[in-house]
């Protein structure tokens, strides 16, 4: 049997990425999934038997109150939604802070604020933050906005699980390296040369290759199961040695 066997787990921007193998691998391991992205066409292919989707912007508050009053308690809730914004502090506007707050901070507050009731109500659930390297341990350049969501991430993460650990609701981060996923892909076809762009995210990568999606799936997988039971409150950096 699977290691998510008779659970219901919950993840945003499942269309693609870490969010859709996380999706995949929850549904493989025996949960029954609610999977959400704001693009609803990139949630093609996924729906079946363990996996239902359904269109959720996770800026939107009323839509994840009434998403949430749908789906009923959940026992994994897995907030992968996030955006890069690339820079450093002077290349960032107010309105470029402002977005990746509300898309990266923001919307795990929101999900929670929605999820965790219905968690507590039956005695107990595992939240899954996203984060990055880039929040913390490792420093990486021209990630200012970016890095400053995915810290403040960690600081929520710590607050749930300690609030709520007598609760029986363990709360966790993950905190990736670089990944190869579409919007990794995107990054790396904007800065012009293809070849020399991709070759400067591996050489940050003292493993000299990319994670892949479906590497951090695993670690959402032992996280959101029982297996993890002992753990709260932490950052489980995945990150091919990035931050050594
Ligand atoms: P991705 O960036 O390719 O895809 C992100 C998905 O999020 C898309 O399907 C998009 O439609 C969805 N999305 C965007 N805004 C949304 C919103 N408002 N509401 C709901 N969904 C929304 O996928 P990825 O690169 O695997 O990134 C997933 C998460 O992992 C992000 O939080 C990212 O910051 C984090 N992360 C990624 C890497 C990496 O190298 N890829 C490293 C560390 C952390």
């Amino acid at each position: 049997t699977g290691r998510l066997e008779g659970k219901v787990a919950v993840v945003t921007a499942a269309g693609q990425g870490i969010g859709r193998a996380t999706a995949l691998a929850f549904a493989r391991e025996g949960a029954h999934v609610l999977a959400s992205d704001l693009d609803a066409g990139k949630l093609a292919g996924l729906d079946g038997p363990s996996i239902a989707t359904a269109q959720l912007d996770v800026t939107d508050a009323a839509a994840i109150t009434a998403y949430a009053q749908a789906a009923g308690p959940a026992d994994i809730l897995f907030n992968c939604a996030g955006i890069v914004h690339a820079g450093s502090l002077l290349d960032a506007s107010d309105n470029d802070f402002d977005r990746a707050v509300d898309i990266n901070v923001r919307s795990q507050f929101r999900m929670i604020r929605a999820f965790l009731p219905g968690m507590i109500a039956r005695g107990g659930g595992s939240i899954i933050n996203m984060s990055s390297v880039s929040g913390v341990p490792a420093g990486v350049p021209n990630r200012f906005v970016y890095a400053t969501t995915k810290a403040a991430v960690i600081g929520l993460t710590r607050s749930v699980a300690i609030d709520y650990v007598k609760a029986g609701i363990r709360c966790n981060a993950i905190a990736p390296g670089t990944v190869q996923s579409p919007s990794l892909e995107e990054r790396i076809r904007a800065q012009g040369d293809y070849e020399q762009a991709r070759a400067a995210f591996v050489a940050r990568q003292p493993m000299g290759r990319l994670g892949t999606p479906e590497e951090i799936a695993e670690l959402a997988v032992y996280l959101g199961s029982d297996l993890s039971a002992y753990t709260t409150g932490h950052v489980h950096v995945i990150d091919g040695g990035l931050s050594l």
